[in-house]
């Protein structure tokens, strides 16, 4: 962060100052994990259910913190504040303003924030010092703690931004307001908050209204309801896809045995050939949006080519394919899961299968509201019609994936229940093959444990 005085810190948030004149001055990060504040870094303390924040006060200024943030007086020097979130949202906003040199990049989507994310600070980082924080720091508090990592060195900013109602990104923006906005796609998470596909688009939407006319909109030309997002915003728009009318374009898209994408990129009279060295189809997409950001931050086309192949995800478990020395191949893309995003990964185990056993080992989806049954039973009829040989599926609440794939006739394959992560992988211990290709993905942690054990289980 930008050094800031305790003093101009109560000022801003309007917090009270606690044990201090006000002089002393934060020179370090804004940290919220009392082992991560280091000299001169100001430690945002949170009274959790467990622990109380508050209470590591005078350890972190012993440690050298400059104070201490919260809602109560810590007993070391400090600000008190009514809330912490909004404390953070103005201190960042404050930041920002001090910073007018800086160019804020803000994506929202319903799959693949994070890893556009990682290629967009990636790529940026070949232009100029780059904040782009691994991982999925995108709610009210994520947000501001990455704004807060930018200082005067800082050229680019990128902030994911995750929306979970009407209303979000707008909040988000009003923190900080990014002067290039990508839309990635309005797929099926979340729905449960949103009722429909075009709830979400109304919400994500609010990203590319808050852009200024100076501004740049990327948006998906191939997903419909990002393209007609086009309308809502007074920024220049580049939409980025497969489709001719796209004005950054990939054309003649492959997959190969190793599920990565090639493609010729296209934008203009210009052109080149990338092969991406990430694996998915779906990287396709990514590639495009985070392509087109760093087209607008100045980089030349030919470097961006390059660029392009030698970018990578740097946020775990997101179609992180490990080799096995016994030839077993994971893709670990257990991060987190949504019908879209799980057919975006059926797809890359259909493409590094070919000649191969594979296997889906799928957890459910949380977060899909009504759509629940029918977004399960969707994904295993996908898996069954991509001809997956194994499939299994981790818990009760995921068993309609294997209803799906029953109605889908044609199918030869296995379809197996789990009751938990453990009778998983009891049943992959009992039947693992040199030739298997095993994808592994649920929400959140629901599908953790298989992975793990798959990668330990290595030699
Ligand atoms: P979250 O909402 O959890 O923050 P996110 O939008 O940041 O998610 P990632 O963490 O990048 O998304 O990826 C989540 C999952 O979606 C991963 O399994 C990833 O492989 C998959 N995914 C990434 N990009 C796409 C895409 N363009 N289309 C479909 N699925 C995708
Ligand atoms: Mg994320």
């Amino acid at each position: 962060m930008i050094s800031l005085s305790l003093a101009e810190i109560a000022g801003i948030t309007g917090g009270t100052l606690v044990n201090s004149d006000g002089s002393a001055i934060v020179t370090g990060g804004v940290e919220y994990d009392s082992r991560k504040v280091g000299p001169g870094g100001l430690f945002v303390a949170f009274a959790g259910e467990k622990v109380d924040g508050h209470e590591f006060g005078p350890q972190v200024v012993a440690a050298g913190a400059a104070g201490v943030l919260g809602t109560r007086d810590a007993g070391v020097p400090g600000v008190v504040v009514a809330d912490q979130l909004a404390a953070l949202a103005k201190l960042a906003t404050a930041v920002l303003e001090r910073l007018p040199e800086l160019t804020v990049v803000g994506l929202t989507g319903s799959s693949g924030k994070t890893t556009t994310k990682d290629y967009i600070g990636q790529l940026l980082s070949r232009l100029g010092p780059t904040v782009a924080l691994p991982g999925s720091l995108n709610n009210e508090l994520g947000f501001p703690y990455t704004v807060l990592q930018a200082d005067e060195k800082t050229r680019f900013l990128v902030l994911e931004m995750g929306a979970r109602g009407i209303g979000h990104i707008r909040y988000l923006t009003g923190i900080a307001r990014p002067s290039i906005g990508v839309v990635l796609n309005v797929g099926a998470a979340h729905l449960g908050e949103f009722g429909s596909v075009e709830g979400t688009a109304r919400a994500k939407g609010e990203l590319v209204e808050a852009l200024p006319e100076s501004g740049v909109a990327v948006l998906n030309a191939d997903d419909p309801l990002v393209s007609a997002m086009a309308s809502r915003t007074v920024a220049r728009v580049i939409q980025v896809g497969e489709r001719d009318s796209a004005g950054l374009r990939a054309a003649e898209v492959t997959v190969d045995a190793t599920g990565r994408a090639s493609y010729v990129l296209k934008s203009g009279p210009e052109s080149g050939n990338v092969r991406l060295g990430v694996a998915g189809r779906h990287q396709v997409a990514n590639s495009l949006a985070a392509a087109a950001v760093a087209l607008t931050a100045g980089m030349a086309f030919d470097d961006l080519v390059v660029a392009l192949g030698e970018v990578g995800i740097v946020s775990g478990r997101r179609m992180d394919v490990v080799q096995r020395p016994d030839g077993v191949t994971l893709i670990d893309d257990s991060y987190n899961a949504n019908p879209s995003s799980t057919a975006a990964a059926l797809h890359a185990l259909a493409a590094m299968g070919e000649g191969k056993r594979t296997t889906a080992v799928l957890g459910y989806m949380a977060e899909l509201g009504e759509h629940e049954v029918s977004g399960h039973a969707e994904v295993g009829r996908l898996a069954a019609e991509l001809g997956v040989d194994r499939l299994i599926a981790v818990a009760d609440n995921a068993r309609p994936i294997l209803d799906g794939a029953a109605e889908v006739g044609a199918w030869r394959g296995t379809a197996r229940f789990a009751a938990d992560q453990a009778a998983a992988i009891e049943i992959l211990r009992n039947d693992l093959r040199a030739d298997d290709v095993v994808l592994v993905k649920g929400s959140r942690y629901r599908t953790w444990d298989v992975a793990d054990w798959l990668r330990r289980s290595e030699e």
